[in-house]
């Protein structure tokens, strides 16, 4: 069901700031930055290879991700996996008795459909499952 790693999503204070190392030091290429959750979060995606680094950013602190960094700083939020169907996955998860944090995708502002597994049921690690919308 999985199909391959689309993107690492990495937890920042301020992307303009880490752009300066992912761009600027590390010499990737920034494919787009996008709002999205209605303006609370900003991600930028830097392709690399078959995959992304995907910056997040927040503007509520009381958000996950606030949380998140307010807890353990910046550093590496989820990875995220592509699937051909997320309700068949999403539906075998359960059946394996795995913790969903979304019981229905979510669809983001490029019509993408998206889903979180609880990182309880998945040895400590936010996972991201992503459906491209047919073309
Ligand atoms: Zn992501």
């Amino acid at each position: 069901m999985i199909k391959r790693l689309d993107h690492i999503g990495i937890a920042v204070q301020n992307i303009d700031d880490a752009l300066k190392f992912f761009e600027s030091a590390l010499g990737m290429k920034l494919d787009h930055v996008a709002s999205e959750e209605g303006g609370k979060t900003d991600v930028a995606f830097l392709p690399v290879g078959g995959s992304e680094v995907e910056l997040v950013q927040t503007h509520d602190a009381e958000s996950g991700l606030g949380k998140f960094l307010a807890k353990r700083g910046e550093g590496i939020h989820h990875i995220c996996f592509e699937v051909d169907d997320i309700q068949a996955a999403m539906a075998q998860l359960k059946e394996n008795g795995a913790q969903l944090i979304d019981e229905t995708p979510r669809v983001n502002a490029s019509g993408m459909q998206y889903a979180f597994i609880h990182p309880k049921s998945a040895h400590g690690v936010l996972i991201e499952l992503y459906q491209k919308p047919n073309p």
